[in-house]
C-alpha cells in the first residue's frame, strides 16, 4: 500500500519524526499536497484543523489524523478521519498502518475511530526511534514536562514525566548538521526530572557534540526562568554559539502566574534577566497578554515588566489563545488595554519587541514548546 503524508505549514518536524519511525517498520511516507490513495496521514493543529478536516471528510482514501488538535479532540476528528492517533505516533502509527495492510481489522491501542477508543498503555522511549531520517527535522532532545501551565498542550500530549534522548543518540543525529539546535520543553533540564537540575549530564552532552556551533536555550529550545542560574549560563558561554537566552515570563502578575500554574514568580523572571545581563547574554523573554484571569492591574503589571525587560534585552509578546486539551481550553482571551497596544507598539518600533499580540496564529506556531 502507498502511504502518504499530507504536507502543511508547521508539521515538518512531525513528518520528519514519523517518517523515521515508519522507516524502522519498513514503511515509506511519501509527501503529498492533497490526499492520495491508499492512505494519507495528517497532523492537525488548531490553525490547520478547520481547513484540513473538510479535506479529510471527502478524501478518496483511508485517512489517519494525529497531532495536538486530533489528540485533544479525537471524537470530533474521528467523525471525519478513519483513524485518529491519540498522543505520540512513533509506535502507534506504524502499528496501525501494518494492521491496515494486514486486513485483520485489528486497531492498536492509542487509536480512536468513530466507534471505539482504547488509550495507549505505554509511552515512547525516545532512543527507540531516530529523531529524523532522510527528511531532516529538529532534534528532539527531551519530551514531556512536569509543569502544568494552563495554556500549554505539551504535558497533555507527552505527559508529565520528562524523557530524554541519550547522549549517544543525540550526538549521532547531530552529526547530520553543521550547526545544531534542539526541541525540548526546557533545554537546561536535559538529563533531569524537569525540577532538579542535572547540569553534569547537560555538560557531558555539550562536551560530546561535534558540531561547529551549538545553540541551546534559544529558540526552539527555550528554558524556564528559575533554571537561568549562573551554572547554566556558564555552560552556554563555554559551549554554545548563542548569545541570547530565551525563556518564558508570561505575566508580570504573581496572581496570574499562580492562576495559570506557571510554578515560578515575577521575582524569578527578574533574577533571570539580571543574571543574563551580568553574564553578557541577551535575555529574550516571552509574555502572554490577554490571559483570561488578568485584571487591568495585572495586564499593566505585565506591560511594566515588558518595558523593564526591553531595557535589558528583548520581549516576545503574544496574545493568549485557548488551545484544545489544555486546562484553559474553555476560557476566553480578555481584550488588550490601549496602553498595552501602545507600549508593545513602541517597543516593536524600537526593535525591542517581536511577536503576535495582534495575530494569534503566529503565537500558535511557537506555543507548543516553550519553557
Ligand atoms: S509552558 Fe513549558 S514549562 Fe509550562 S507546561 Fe508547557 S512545556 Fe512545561
Amino acid at each position: 500500500m502507498r502511504v502518504n503524508w499530507r504536507t502543511d505549514r508547521g508539521t515538518r518536524n512531525s513528518f520528519a519524526a514519523l517518517a523515521a519511525a515508519c522507516e524502522t517498520a519498513g514503511i515509506t511516507l511519501r509527501p503529498v499536497a492533497s490526499p492520495e490513495s491508499d492512505i494519507t496521514c495528517y497532523s492537525l493543529n488548531s490553525i490547520n484543523a478547520p481547513r484540513l478536516l473538510d479535506e479529510i471528510r471527502t478524501a478518496p482514501c483511508i485517512t489517519i489524523a494525529g497531532g495536538p488538535h486530533a489528540s485533544a479532540r479525537y471524537r470530533e476528528v474521528a467523525a471525519a478521519a478513519d483513524y485518529v492517533v491519540v498522543g505520540e505516533g512513533e509506535y502507534v502509527l506504524p502499528a496501525l498502518i501494518t494492521a491496515i495492510e494486514s486486513g485483520t481489522g485489528t486497531v492498536p491501542a492509542g487509536i480512536a475511530t468513530s466507534g471505539a477508543y482504547t488509550p495507549a498503555n505505554s509511552c515512547v522511549w525516545l532512543d527507540a526511534y531516530p529523531p529524523f531520517s532522510d527528511i531532516k527535522g529538529t532534534i528532539e532532545l527531551s519530551r514531556g514536562c512536569p509543569h502544568a501551565c494552563g495554556y500549554c498542550q505539551t504535558p497533555q500530549l507527552f505527559g508529565h514525566r520528562m524523557r530524554h534522548r541519550s547522549i549517544d543518540a543525540v550526538v549521532r543525529a547531530a552529526r547530520r548538521y553543521r550547526d545544531v539546535r534542539f526541541v525540548t520543553p526546557n533545554a537546561f533540564a536535559y538529563g533531569s526530572d524537569g525540577r532538579h537540575p542535572r547540569f553534569d549530564r547537560l555538560e557531558t552532552l555539550l562536551q560530546k557534540l561535534e558540531n561547529d556551533r551549538i545553540f541551546l536555550g534559544t529558540f526552539p529550545s527555550e528554558v524556564r526562568p528559575e533554571w537561568v542560574t549562573d551554572a547554566a549560563l556558564e555552560l552556554v558561554l563555554q559551549y554554545c554559539a548563542n548569545r541570547r537566552v530565551h525563556f518564558g515570563a508570561q505575566s508580570g502578575s504573581d496572581a496570574v502566574l499562580k492562576a495559570i500554574r506557571r510554578g515560578h514568580t515575577v521575582a524569578d523572571v527578574i533574577r533571570a534577566v539580571e543574571r543574563c545581563r551580568d553574564h553578557g547574554l541577551v535575555p529574550v523573554v516571552d509574555i502572554i497578554v490577554g490571559l483570561p484571569f488578568e485584571t487591568d492591574d495585572d495586564q499593566q503589571a505585565t506591560i511594566r515588566l515588558a518595558a523593564w525587560i526591553a531595557r535589558n534585552g528583548m520581549v516576545h509578546a503574544h496574545y493568549f489563545t485557548p488551545l484544545p486539551g489544555t486546562p484553559l481550553e474553555a476560557t476566553v482571551a480578555r481584550p488588550l488595554l490601549p496602553e498595552t497596544k501602545k507600549t508593545l507598539g513602541r517597543l516593536a518600533l524600537a526593535g525591542k519587541a517581536t511577536g503576535s499580540w495582534m495575530e494569534p496564529e503566529i503565537r500558535f506556531f511557537r506555543q507548543n514548546q516553550n519553557g
